[in-house]
């Protein structure tokens, strides 16, 4: 039989069908949107708020450097204990939570698909377990693809078809959603001490990070992937980066894209739109990343705003992470993936008392709002980075309410007055704009509006959050306690959450992307590949690639293969 759902007198907020606060009845059967029902259950939202089950773009929720995370920080662990319910198994961990409490508190902020956008493709197994593990999101992630020895080979012999032909294979070969470019170059440079800008040259490769960034935008658009390449460029969080930033945006600009999206998803935005040329002359240039977003349509953005407090900081910018722990004199680790790429993580305290991190804490809400288009930009703290995902409420409430940036401005430092422009930005996003940034925008700019997410038209994925509010409310304390803890979030049209507590936790399922490469270009990029793994690779070919097994609940977009 089948289960049928009626959500009524709700106000709903769905961009990509243009509902803009409507009052609307939303019949669900069987997991998705349908147009009519017979004999459902009926859940009144009494004119709440109604929102399509919110897409997260990019937070580090999965795998080697998350679990060696969770294990470096015992003291986080703590922080974030919670017995287990009838529903749930025990929790743990704030910054860097267990899976079961990923699962659960994306669930309760109306969050039902995410994204973990930095999978080493060595560590594909232990990325796909620990998504296995975590309960209720449907997820994907993204293979690191830029620091590896075979892409370097092709950007270096120019020859794209047979990049495009590799990472095809290794897409294939992790089950993963796309191309993910982390310092490129400057990861592997990193194994010798070094670092990259954007125009040296890779020790031992001879090639450079633009070369590199060029060569797979170019890459990715052979096929019609549903994702751009997704882009954390070279010397991130560094002052004065913003330059090689917009240098990095301009090397895609004549790439032409296979699909109606951008052909690059540049991503935690806030750590690349710094000015200054040290610490001591640090300033905000978000206004300047804002007006080439502004004026170009090639690239979207992420946030990465900072959430203040204590956070674990962990990338696969290796370099990076040594140089914080530098500064900062905590604890850090770093870690080696032969041939691929690397990684490190370090803790770190964002306080408003500290100028530079005050600046950080504009900068993210200033490109929000410089932006004019919200369809180019998503909300993201890439978690945990600049500050753990359950502080997306709080991003939501500052950026809707500008008396609400007053007062958190007032007990900052200074430097917020000076070197920032986010005190004289009056905009305040509105809730519409909100379901641009958290569900259909971010839906977008992942190709997953064609699959069922970020929106509620018929045969949408019922995935659905109602939040405790009305349209009308303006108190930006009952706006981030709504966003935190959804009245219900339907998932695949059955409630996960009623009244703030998680009540179900069905398994997710794992949207993974197959390039269709000519085979015969497979088959003469074969030869190199082989000759890694013989020479090179501790694992052997043929033990490299993802079983099926570790994809229980798949769903397959296949990519195909364009001129
Ligand atoms: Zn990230």
């Amino acid at each position: 039989m089948a289960i049928e759902l009626l959500i009524k007198n709700g106000v709903v907020y769905d961009p990509i069908n243009g509902v803009n606060g409507e009052k609307k009845d939303i019949c669900i059967r069987d997991g998705k949107v349908v147009a009519e029902v017979k004999n459902p259950t009926v859940l009144d939202a009494k004119g709440r708020v109604v929102m399509p089950g919110g897409v997260d773009v990019h937070a580090h929720i999965a795998g080697g450097k998350v679990n060696s995370g969770r294990l470096f920080r015992p003291e986080d662990g703590r922080r974030g204990s919670e017995p287990k319910t009838t529903a749930c198994r025990a929790c743990s961990g704030y910054s860097v939570p267990n899976t079961f409490a990923t699962g659960y508190r994306y669930a309760k902020m109306g969050y039902t698909f995410v994204m973990e956008p930095a999978m080493p493709p060595l560590a594909a197994r232990h990325t796909h377990e620990e998504l296995i593990d975590t309960p209720i999101l449907d997820n994907a992630t993204i293979p690191l693809i830029d620091n590896n020895w075979m892409t370097m080979d092709y950007v270096k012999s120019g020859d794209i078809d047979l990049l495009a032909a590799y990472i095809a294979w290794i897409i294939k070969a992790t089950k993963g959603y796309g191309v993910k470019v982390v310092n490129p170059g400057g990861t592997e440079a990193w194994a010798w001490a070094k670092n990259c800008d954007l125009n040296d040259a890779v020790p031992h490769f001879d090639v450079t990070p633009a070369e590199i960034v060029k060569a797979l935008a170019e890459a990715n658009e052979k096929f019609e992937m549903p994702h751009s390449i997704h882009v954390h460029g070279n010397m991130l969080g560094h002052p004065g980066n913003y330059e090689m930033t917009l240098d990095t945006y301009d090397l895609v600009k004549g790439v032409k894209a296979t699909k109606d999206r951008p052909v690059m998803h540049a991503t935690h935005t806030q750590f690349f739109a710094y000015g200054g040329t040290t610490w001591g002359d640090f300033e905000s240039k978000a206004k300047a990343i804002a007006d080439y977003v502004n004026n170009n349509e090639h690239v979207s953005i992420d946030l990465g705003s900072v959430i203040l407090g204590d956070t674990t900081t962990m990338t696969a910018d290796g370099p990076m992470e040594y140089s914080l722990h530098q500064i900062t004199g905590r604890k850090w680790t770093n870690h080696d993936v032969e041939l691929e790429t690397g990684s490190g993580i370090t803790p770190f305290l964002y306080s408003g008392k500290v100028s530079v991190h005050t600046l950080q804490w504009a900068i993210g809400m200033e490109l929000a709002l410089l932006i004019k288009d919200p369809w180019k930009v998503a909300l993201t703290t890439d978690h945990p980075n600049a500050g753990p995902f359950v502080g997306y409420p709080i991003l939501i409430s500052m950026l809707m309410s500008k008396k609400r940036r007053d007062e958190s401005a007032a007990d900052m430092h200074s430097a917020i007055y000076k070197k920032a422009e986010l005190p004289s930005i009056d905009r305040e996003l509105d809730l519409y704009e909100i379901a641009i940034i958290t569900r259909a925008g971010t839906a977008k700019i992942l190709g997953l509006d064609a699959h069922g997410k970020g929106h509620l038209g018929l045969g949408a994925d019922a995935d659905v959050a109602i939040y405790d509010i009305t349209p009308e409310e303006r108190d930006a304390g009952k706006i981030q306690k709504a966003f935190l803890n959804t009245k219900y979030t339907i998932k695949g049209g059955q409630v996960v959450v009623m009244d703030g507590e998680v009540v179900a936790a069905p398994a997710g399922r794992t949207f993974f992307v197959t390039p269709e490469c000519d085979p015969k270009l497979t088959e003469e990029m074969m030869p190199n590949l082989k000759d890694k793994f013989e020479h090179y690779y501790s694992v052997t070919f043929a033990n490299y690639p993802v079983q099926d097994a570790y994809v229980p609940n798949p769903y397959e977009i296949k990519a195909p293969m364009r001129g």
